[in-house]
């Protein structure tokens, strides 16, 4: 760790401190793997509850269409194991949330925890959206587009996501986006796993504040690395995993769509499977 990353952490943390912030740990020093219950010895599956009420305000999200009959729930494999996650998610004001988000971008635009990443890079992408989203989606890393406009999900990809968003009769401005990595890979490579491991205190942070009562990662980057897990994105759809307080719910990324048209219906499954969850039929006119 530099000694200017460390500096700015360090600020970080006795900020919040100042703020009251007491609640911010780390209670686990790396997740463990995710493997089919079959194959744990120890940690049992843990039913995934009810999402808790909040304390703080209630967040604007959008006029839901609520269907008159419950909708079955899609018939889902053996239940899998989930890792904790290693912090206590964050009660904070709608303010609150703002000011911490910002305190964390600005940290973030000085890391240079990846070597190569912080040099080639044109500049951070920290993540974009309603600081009091109730879902938040998380994907791979910046692309060219998203290091030259400081934005996850822009060009086709996001244009995509974007569809998807307005399908499920929501804005891009109702939901909290960012990705594993805060830095553009070269050649838009995968993000190494150390760089992964580097990055996810930020993701961690993002998450602790924002305190979604849902994520969804999009491709098998963003859910293999959130949940510690090597299983497929297509053994790790069609159901939901607890992180934190949230649910995550794992589907294919856009840019898998713009090359593989028909898998755009099993994402419109999914998304039905996550707002159903919600309480909202998304096929109600
Ligand atoms: S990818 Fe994340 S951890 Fe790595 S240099 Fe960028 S901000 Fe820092």
């Amino acid at each position: 760790m530099s000694d200017d990353w460390r500096w700015a952490a360090i600020q970080l943390l006795e900020s919040w401190k100042r703020g009251g912030v007491s609640t911010w740990q780390r209670i686990a020093p790396a997740p463990p793997p995710v493997r089919p219950a079959a194959e744990v010895s120890v940690a049992p599956t843990r039913p995934v509850a009810p999402a808790a009420p909040r304390a703080a305000a209630p967040r604007p999200l959008f006029s839901p269409s609520v269907g008159d009959e419950p909708l079955p729930r899609r018939a889902t494999a053996a239940p899998i194991a989930v890792p904790r996650a290693p912090f206590v998610p964050l009660d904070l004001s709608p303010e609150d949330r703002v000011k911490r988000l910002a305190e964390l971008k600005t940290c973030v635009a000085g890391c240079t925890k990846c070597g190569e990443l912080a040099r080639t890079r044109t500049q951070t992408v920290f993540g974009v959206g309603n600081p009091n989203a109730k879902i938040l989606f998380i994907g791979e890393a910046p692309g060219a587009d998203e290091d030259a406009q400081g934005e996850p999900f822009v060009g086709k990809a996001g244009q995509k996501l974007n569809d998807i968003i307005a399908a499920c009769k929501l804005k891009r401005e109702d939901i909290y986006i960012c990705n594993i990595l805060r830095c553009r890979p070269p050649g838009n490579r995968l993000p190494a796993p150390e760089e992964a491991a580097n990055c996810r205190e930020w993701l961690d942070g993002q998450i602790a504040v924002v305190n979604p009562d849902y994520i969804v990662c999009w491709g098998s980057c963003a859910a293999q690395n959130l949940l510690s897990s090597e299983l497929t994105i297509g053994k790790l759809r069609g159901r939901f995993y607890e992180y934190g307080r949230a649910k995550v719910l794992c589907t294919y990324h856009p840019s898998y769509l713009l090359r593989n048209p028909p898998a755009k219906k099993d994402v419109w499954e999914d998304m039905k499977f996550l707002f159903r969850d919600m309480g909202i039929d998304l096929t109600a006119k």
